[in-house]
């Protein structure tokens, strides 16, 4: 059963009900800034009656059903997101001389990204409210999530996406959604978004505003990381949690997760979160470096491969996340987060998208600059799969050496000290 009780705003504390909200908080919004809704529970009704037993275990993303807000069991939409891997990086580890590195394995959901947690819950809140037809602006990962849960729902998709969007991406949505839109603007995508959603009451899976306000409800999905991640560690709380961001809804649910955990008695302590942006644009770094308690609009300084962390405005929740939990920030290039990409597929077996490498570069970065200290307990959230973007790690690009089947011939490859069977890069 869901305890949620209403909508409440993150910056002025304004109550809503649960009900078609989807631009923010109306009451403190100015021309420069609107604050995120976030979903609030009853408490002191969940911990009557909610037991330790439920954090003993890692569960499936509706294992925590009363920590979520759909009331309605009927409309739970599921293609059996959740309860993806933590994996201790012994390799790694060694290799930065950083004994406890894990790393969170989001790439194992149903459409191999961490956007499946938001999808689920969205939709199947839309569900409660009385959705027919959902809409999405989406460059990549957010849209195969939100078609293939709008199919498993039987509600037809709209996707917006951009005419520059990889070509596997554009695919695996079109497996999920027969419309798939390519819009010749970023911001265009969302004044068409915003109709969709105003004059034909689509429901809406993303944002679709110049502050990112989003689907509150789906936030609620990321929630069940922190979850996941506290009884894989047995009961513990890891010193920091690194999450690739983009708008900031994962970085936030992730968060609120833990901080949840300490609400209801369960764990003491709340990790210390540590946003990953890309050198490009950081519009979340630029903010909490600079002590703001505004986030401004950034302009991209180059261009970066690391696409689905690729833009010029952040919620304004990332930025209370950060602030509540004494955080930190960061900001990496595209060869940092490549090298990390390289190791974590050759010291680990992890092909994460370039993305998610990020979080691992960042580790790297934050201990060399004497931010982590070496015997911290760091989760990295590593949010989708290389096969998302294959063509992106240049090592990887190179083809393989041609041999005839002749064994004296390769034998003497395999075993020449110059490794002659290893790609030249
Ligand atoms: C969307 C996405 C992110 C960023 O998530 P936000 O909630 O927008 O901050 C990170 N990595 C991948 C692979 C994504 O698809
Ligand atoms: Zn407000």
């Amino acid at each position: 059963m869901s305890y949620a009780e209403s909508l409440i705003c993150l910056n002025c504390g304004t109550k809503y009900d649960l009900g078609w909200y989807f631009q923010g908080c109306r009451s403190c919004a100015t021309d420069e800034f609107i604050s995120n809704l976030t979903v609030d529970y009853n408490y002191e009704k969940v911990k009557e009656t909610l037991t330790h037993e439920l954090f003993n275990q890692s569960r499936k993303l509706w294992g925590y059903e009363d920590l979520l807000p759909v009331g309605n069991k009927n409309n739970f939409v599921s293609l059996g997101e959740g309860d993806t891997p933590l994996i201790k990086a012994e390799r790694l580890g060694e290799k930065l001389n950083f004994p406890n590195l894990y790393i969170k394995n989001e790439a194992m959901n149903p459409t191999m990204s961490y956007k499946d947690r938001l999808a689920s819950v969205a939709v199947s809140k839309g569900l409660d409210l009385g959705a027919s037809r959902t809409v999405v602006s989406s460059s990549g990962n957010h849209g195969s999530a939100a078609s293939a849960y709008s199919a498993r729902a039987g509600l037809e998709c709209l996707v917006f996406t951009l005419a520059s969007a990889p070509k596997v991406m554009v695919s695996q949505m079109k497996a999920y959604a027969r419309n798939v839109v390519a819009v010749s603007s970023s911001e265009g995508r969302w004044t068409l978004m915003k109709k969709c959603v105003e004059e034909l009451h689509m429901y809406p899976l993303s944002t679709f505003t110049t502050w990112p306000t989003g689907n509150p409800y789906g936030v609620e999905g990321y929630k069940t990381i922190a979850y996941e991640i506290f009884s894989q560690m047995g009961g513990t709380t890891p010193d920091f949690v690194f999450v690739p961001v983009g708008y900031g809804d994962g970085l936030y649910g992730i968060w609120k997760g833990f901080h949840e955990l300490t609400q209801l008695g369960i764990s003491k302590s709340v990790p210390r979160m540590v946003s990953v942006e890309t050198s490009a644009g950081a519009p979340l770094h630029e903010a909490y470096r600079s002590g703001s308690n505004r986030i401004r609009k950034v302009a991209m300084k180059h261009s970066t491969a690391a696409f689905s962390i690729m833009t010029s405005v952040c919620g304004f929740h990332a930025l209370y996340a950060l602030k509540q939990s004494s955080g930190l920030s960061c900001a990496l290039d595209d060869r940092e987060i490549l090298n990390a990409q390289s190791d974590l597929g050759r010291l680990e077996g992890l092909a994460p998208e370039l993305s998610s490498a990020a979080s691992v570069a960042a580790v790297n970065q934050l201990i060399s600059e004497g931010e982590v200290d070496r015997d911290s307990r760091v989760v990295c959230i590593l949010t989708s799969t290389a096969l998302k973007q294959i063509d992106a790690n240049p090592e990887w690009s190179l083809p393989p050496i041609v041999v005839d089947p002749d064994w004296e011939k390769v034998r003497s490859m395999i075993e020449s000290p110059r490794q002659n069977i290893t790609e030249k890069a």
